[in-house]
């Protein structure tokens, strides 16, 4: 085991995860810690990165950071779920919510109790038993202590990077402007000592968080860590970001719509709305990928349309000697379901835990990367299915993601539920039972069988239970406001909302 002690911590990088790194480390590991984050302006970040998950309300929790001030500050809205449009056929459409869906039983889950009620021609939608999904459908939101709703955010990539920066270096992180230029690593190990910036500066540390973005500088350039591709199961590779001005009222979720290679996002917020479309430039052309995006987005462009190319996959190690890497350095799974911020966020939450004070040690470091590969891999499978499990046939795109060979894992997954309606969440994986079910219905699996425990209740009794529960939730929906007439009173910045 290397015995030096670790104090000084160098994030490189002051994107999306330099600066969530930087906020957390400073804030719980603070008086330990001499943290510095080095970024370029010049460089920029990758801009995009805007929908999130019900998680970063736990790192907001962790921060102790105020909802309407961080709402006001990011321009924020609401988010409780994706509409996806397009997916399973041209035309459908179903929302991934954050919610529950009706209650389910030690034995099963509720969903066997709908599909016995269909059996027996009633039930009605299985969304009718989620209240977030509900709520999402109408437009409705409501925050507060006696709210049971399950939700995350949207918000501008920008000023979270500046809102997170500015916590940071209250609490005491030094920054430092300017291009790094190389890298300095220990002749004996490889270990890297310090930055050397092109000022000539050197930046010297123990520690050092990869954030440098897809280039991944330490990580791959300096460490050779070596990257995963995920390319055979996830073929998207390039991204068109636009932002627009609003043109209706925010509603609480993100849309996903499919098209013929690959789908767009829009993510409103409270000035703007985030618009990209995310394609295969193996099946679409960037021409043909602009024109697309330029004629479906809505309201004035407030920029030009960015394009952003990456590699969906993974670092082999994300942290190697004494380097970790967090966020885009890390390694990319698309965006679909808003996954990367979480990524950051669960890095440096076990970075925290894991936290080398008495230097590094390989258990440590396979610890950690054992956790991280584990999770991602669930993330990936868990995308994967939104493309394999698809009655899609108008495109070489669709063909392709429809015919492709599948990671064992999710090949098995699907076929326990095809077979008998059974899902399951494993042991560390971030998506739960709930969200496998909503979208594998909304894509189309269709189960050939289900538990029979619904038959152990007389049908007018399951009936009964049904109804209830869906008037139930139909009634607390009613009783919400609308999204964005709560956000306004909530958390709006002094200015009106088309400004
Ligand atoms: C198309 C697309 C859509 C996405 N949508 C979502 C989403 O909806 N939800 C979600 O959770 N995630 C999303 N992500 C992922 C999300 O954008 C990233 O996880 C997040 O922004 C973190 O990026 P980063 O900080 O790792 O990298 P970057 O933002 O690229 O930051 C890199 C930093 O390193 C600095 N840097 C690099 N090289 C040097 C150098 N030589 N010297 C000094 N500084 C340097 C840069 O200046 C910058 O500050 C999306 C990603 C893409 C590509």
């Amino acid at each position: 085991m290397d015995q030096q002690t670790i104090r000084k911590v160098v994030i490189a990088g002051g994107g999306t995860a330099g600066w969530m790194a930087a906020a957390a480390l400073a804030r719980q590991l603070g008086p330990l810690l001499d943290i510095t984050l080095v970024e370029s302006e010049d460089i920029g970040t990758v801009g995009v990165g805007e929908s999130t998950i019900p998680t970063a309300r736990t790192f907001n929790a962790l921060l102790g950071i105020d909802e309407p001030e961080f709402m006001r500050a990011t321009q924020a809205t609401f988010k409780l779920g994706i509409l996806f449009e397009n997916w399973g056929e041209v035309g459908d459409r179903y929302i991934h919510s954050f919610g529950q869906v009706g209650k389910s039983t030690w034995m099963g889950g509720f969903h066997h109790f709908w599909m016995q009620a269909k059996a027996q021609g009633f039930g009605g939608e299985l969304g009718d038993y989620c209240f977030e999904l509900k709520a999402a459908e109408q437009n409705k939101f409501f925050t507060g202590e006696e709210s049971p709703l399950n939700y995350a955010y949207h918000l501008d990539a920008g000023l979270y990077g500046r809102f997170l920066r500015g916590m940071a270096e209250r609490d005491g992180v030094r920054r430092v402007e300017g291009k790094i230029a190389s890298v300095r690593q220990r002749s004996t190990d490889g270990y890297v000592e310090a930055l050397v910036m092109e000022s000539g500066d050197v930046v010297e540390g123990d520690l050092f968080v990869d954030c440098t973005g897809f280039r991944g500088l330490l990580i791959e350039q300096t460490l050779k860590a070596g990257f995963e591709d995920w390319g055979q199961w996830l073929p998207t590779n390039s991204a068109l970001a636009v932002q627009t001005r609003s043109t209706e009222p925010a509603v609480p979720y993100t849309r996903a719509i499919a098209h013929k290679a690959g789908w767009r996002w829009k993510i409103p917020l409270q000035h703007r709305v985030g618009n990209g479309l995310v394609y295969s430039n193996a099946h679409m052309s960037d021409d043909e990928a602009k024109d697309l995006l330029m004629g479906e987005i809505e309201g004035e462009t407030l920029i030009e349309p960015r394009l952003i190319r990456y590699r969906t996959g993974r670092r082999r190690k994300t942290w190697d000697k004494n380097v970790v890497a967090l966020g885009l350095a890390s390694g990319f799974v698309e965006p679909l379901e808003s996954t990367s911020i979480h990524l950051i966020m669960i890095g440096v939450t076990r970075l925290m835990q894991l936290f080398p004070f008495a230097g590094v040690s390989q258990a440590v470091v396979d610890r950690y990367n054992r956790q991280a590969d584990d999770e991602l891999e669930k993330i990936r499978d868990f995308i994967i299915l939104h493309y394999k499990a698809t009655e899609r046939t108008d495109s070489p795109f669709w063909d392709q993601v429809r015919e492709m060979d599948i990671p064992d894992s999710l090949a098995q997954r699907i076929e326990l539920f095809r077979q008998s309606a059974q899902v399951y969440q494993a042991p560390g994986e971030l998506f739960q039972v709930d969200s496998w079910l909503q979208v594998l219905l909304g894509q189309r699996v269709t189960p050939q069988a289900y538990h029979q425990m619904g038959r152990l209740m007389p049908p007018q009794q399951l009936k009964q239970a049904l109804d209830d529960l869906k008037r139930n939730i139909a009634g607390a929906v009613t009783r919400l406001p609308q999204h964005q007439a709560f956000l306004d009173g909530y958390c709006a910045p002094p200015v009106s909302r088309s400004a």
